[in-house]
């Protein structure tokens, strides 16, 4: 018997940031989801990339999910987990609140900061998840010229 509490279930919260991603899919949206945890698995918010839907290209997912879990007291042991490596500006967001792991779906599609984030003590899990790399990936190849404006290439 170990005292340490059980590992988290990091595929079951990435199932969440599934369901907003497919929820921003039947809007009309970029299919990117998220979702801010606790370590012993408590929801905090859940979000959504919403710049189509919203015209604000600073909606991403894991901006939506953070806001969407209002104040907190630290970040330390809280877990953002997201369907896509996080770009710089959620990388940011990561290091300026402290956030201490991140679980991602996939690097396959686009690769942000996660390497630096980890470079500087933030736990970094891939799971390289089949479904989340088809869902963004048949994605943008229908809807390259938004998927530039939304990674910010011209
Ligand atoms: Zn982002």
């Amino acid at each position: 018997m170990s005292s340490q509490p059980p590992a988290p279930d990091y595929r079951a919260m990435l199932q969440v940031a599934i369901d907003e991603a497919r929820a921003g899919l039947a809007e009309g949206g970029i299919p990117i989801g998220a979702a801010l945890f606790r370590a012993d698995g408590t929801l905090l918010g859940r979000g959504r990339n919403r710049r189509v839907q919203e015209g604000d290209p600073s909606v991403h997912g894991e901006t939506d999910a953070f806001r969407k879990a209002g104040r907190q007291r630290s970040y330390r042991d809280t877990i953002m987990v997201t369907t896509l490596s996080p770009c710089w500006y959620c990388s940011g967001l990561v290091r300026q609140f402290g956030i201490g792991t991140v679980v991602m779906g996939e690097s396959v599609n686009f690769s942000g900061g996660h390497d630096w984030l980890r470079a500087h003590g933030v736990r970094v899990v891939d799971l390289a998840d089949p479904g989340c790399i088809a869902m963004l990936g048949d994605w943008i190849a229908r809807n390259p010229g938004v998927w530039n404006e939304d990674i910010g290439v011209d």
